[in-house]
């Protein structure tokens, strides 16, 4: 079997994507980016679920704006606007039952999910919401400071989760969404240990082992979402300790695939290796996430529903 059919005989999940391709087509004018862009590549490249940051705290999310609950609810809006039009291609993960067992050809699935909860805008109220939208994932913060704690470029002053985002964490468990701690930093990262009551994600992240970056997690945490039930999806990306740019493409033979769950595996000792997804940026564009494949998707699977009902 080649790479291709492996990839597309194989169950697979991208741990995270970003919405930017949407927001940047609509704003030139196209009508349908989502169906008419994104899906479709997306089933070209055998991806059969998608986490699809639909909004979050960089400034790009809110389209240049600043007004990040607005333009979240216009993002949400043009994707379930545009899933009903697209005869089935595009589909919605919003239960367990929703999630895919086995790959369809002509569809792709996409959970939603917020990269930094800037758009609640410090409110309980806007959480749920979001929720009765389809929101199913968040990570409480990105790389900078908000209303729920801090992120990785706030490492300098120690500061951790506010009340507030131990509210956000234990009401988004409640209700059955998915916290993903990529872009938090340490201290925060711990006491969403001690609040959360599902297994946590780190959707995009990789170790300090094989660099030494604020956004990789150190041996302490990976073994601290291992034992906790979660899962940590491994990244190829330049700066993060993946490859570079230009050796991205997918492997010829597919091996490499696995390298980096290895090279984790080696960095933090044995024991971890049924809690990492490996990955591999896929088309080189606004997808940055990883993808897991083969029987790595178990266990994303397993994530994507620690907390969904
Ligand atoms: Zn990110």
């Amino acid at each position: 079997m080649d790479a291709k059919e492996l990839l597309m005989s194989s169950l697979v999940i991208e741990g995270h994507r970003d919405v930017y391709e949407q927001i940047y087509r609509k704003s030139v004018g196209e009508e349908s980016p989502i169906r008419d862009a994104v899906a479709p590549r997306l089933i070209r490249d055998g991806i059969n679920m998608t986490v699809y940051a639909i909004s979050g705290d960089s400034y790009s999310h809110s389209q240049n704006t600043g007004r990040y609950l607005e333009t979240a609810l216009e993002q949400i809006d043009q994707f379930l606007e545009e899933a009903p039009r697209s005869e089935g291609m595009i589909q919605m993960v919003k239960t367990r039952g929703d999630l895919p067992n086995k790959v369809e050809p002509g569809s792709v699935k996409f959970l939603l999910h917020f990269e930094g909860c800037m758009p609640l805008r410090g409110s309980i109220h806007n959480l749920r919401n979001f929720y009765r939208l389809g929101l199913r994932s968040l990570q409480p913060v990105w790389n900078f400071r908000n209303e729920l704690g801090d992120g990785v470029w706030e490492n300098r002053t120690g500061g951790g989760l506010t009340n507030f985002g131990v509210e956000v964490i234990k009401e988004a468990n409640r209700l059955g969404m998915v916290v993903d701690l990529s872009h938090m930093n340490r201290e925060g990262f711990f006491q969403t240990l001690d609040v959360a009551t599902a297994p946590l994600l780190v959707s995009h992240a990789n170790a300090c082992g094989m660099l030494d970056n604020p956004r990789n997690l150190a041996d302490d945490q990976i073994k601290a979402i291992a034992n906790q039930g979660g899962l940590v999806g491994i990244l190829r990306v330049r700066g993060l300790g993946g490859q570079s740019r230009d050796q991205r493409r997918l492997p010829a033979d597919g091996g490499a695939l696995g390298a980096p769950v290895a090279e984790i595996r080696v960095s933090v000792a044995e024991g971890v290796e049924e809690s990492l997804g490996g990955g591999v940026e896929i088309d080189g564009g606004a997808g940055l996430g990883n993808v897991v494949v083969d029987h790595h998707a178990g266990n994303q699977l397993q994530l994507a529903v620690l907390s969904l009902r």
